[in-house]
């Protein structure tokens, strides 16, 4: 075998090894081996160059089984950190991870940005802020993984279209090597996709398949099928470009009746005044108004009551679709609706239930997002921890 081969083949076995600790944290030797089919001699010269180059450390050793105990090895949890951003359109939370997915610290810049460089500002920022404190760890950076709203080939880390931010073609891993100043692995998710992640890891790890529909400001899907994202290239999904009505409103894709352009803060706002103007009631704050002041008054404003009743029954129409589509059991509801509480669920629940075809009517539960402001970036993490890291071209 040439040189270069066995150089190569020596880094792929390394790379399996520290796969192994991503979900087992402590493992003896004759683990390793069942897990990754390396053979005990191979093993007798990795791991002790891998515990040379810090990336696995002894803690201890591990129960009597007969003949000597075993010596116990974890990962090195420091030996490397990752980046997590989460991008919304009112500002970015990113935080520094070990590689025990442990956050280091994780900070809110808040700013507007809508365009490229204001985009840039603020994400120069958030890493000063960060990189102030913990300068050390800047220079142990493998990866960055950054979430944002749009249309996102994850092959290649571009943001092929984001409305919000205008990008077109946006290369977001050129741009963490500029401002690192190194290079680094780059993981581009979608917005929707880095919270089903966070309830997937931190809520409901017990369910591979589920769903996760942002309703926010315009409509988002992301799926789990056997615990990995579903993506295809340059991922589509662009639930929000469903139409439910032909002869509803114009969207701003150009069609009419885009469920984006029917369940959402905007439709929502306009139909709300509509029947308050109806009434004879006017709204003072109109500027002010936002789709989460409406749902608050649910209870208490047949107005409202009725602006979101009929969003909620537009909502379950396209659920009920994807569930035909999909057959997935499990759909979490984000963004302002999760206000109504249980309330959302069980009106979901039982609409969808009847919507649905009888087949998969089984098991249907919908659930409201519950999670932590982490979860996110923790989860985008998680998921390149356990999916990418024997990939990573750094180790
Ligand atoms: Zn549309």
């Amino acid at each position: 075998m040439k040189k270069v081969d066995k150089e190569l083949m020596k880094l792929t076995n390394k790379k399996s090894i520290i796969k192994c600790f991503m979900t087992k944290k402590v493992l003896s030797k004759t683990d390793i081996m069942e897990e990754t089919a390396l053979s005990s001699a191979a093993l007798s010269y990795l791991i002790p160059e891998l515990e040379e180059e810090e990336w696995i450390i002894e803690v201890g050793v591990g129960a009597f089984s007969g003949g000597r105990r075993p010596v116990m090895y974890s990962l090195n949890a420091q030996k490397g950190y990752m980046l997590s951003v989460q991008v919304s359109t009112k500002g970015i939370l990113i935080g520094l991870i070990d590689l025990g997915c442990q956050l280091i610290e994780a900070k809110t810049v808040i700013g507007l940005m809508n365009d490229e460089e204001s985009f840039i500002k603020i994400i120069e920022e958030g890493i000063e802020i960060l990189k102030k404190n913990y300068m050390a760890l800047f220079e142990k950076i493998i990866a960055v993984n950054i979430s944002i709203p749009g249309v996102i080939d994850e092959r290649s880390g571009l943001v092929i279209h984001s409305a919000h931010f205008r990008f077109y073609n946006f290369d977001m891993k050129a741009l963490f090597n500029r401002l690192l100043g190194k290079k680094v692995e780059v993981f581009t998710f979608k917005d929707t996709d880095a919270l089903l992640l966070g309830e997937y890891y931190f809520i409901h790890e017990s369910t591979p398949n589920m769903a996760y529909i942002l309703c926010d400001r315009g409509v988002g899907l992301s799926l789990l099928i056997l615990g990995e994202l579903f993506r295809t290239l340059q991922v589509g999904l662009e639930l929000g470009h469903m139409t439910i009505d032909p002869n509803g409103p114009v969207c701003h894709c150009g069609r009419r009746g885009c469920i984006g352009a029917m369940v959402s803060e905007l439709p929502a706002i306009k139909h709300y005044v509509e029947i308050r103007e109806q009434h004879g009631m006017y709204i003072e704050d109109l500027g002010t108004l936002s789709f989460g002041d409406i749902i608050k008054q649910y209870s208490h404003d047949e107005c409202a009551k009725e602006v979101i009743d009929k969003q909620v029954d537009l909502l379950s129409e396209v659920i009920a679709n994807m569930i035909n589509l999909f057959n997935i059991k499990k759909v979490i509801i984000g963004g302002p609706l999760t206000l109504l509480g249980a309330t959302i669920e069980s009106r979901l629940e039982n609409a969808v239930r009847r919507k649905v075809l009888v087949c998969f009517r089984e098991g249907i539960q919908i659930r409201r997002s519950e999670l932590d402001m982490h979860a996110a970036i923790l989860g985008m993490a998680k998921d390149v921890l356990l999916h990418q890291i024997g990939d990573l071209k750094h180790l």
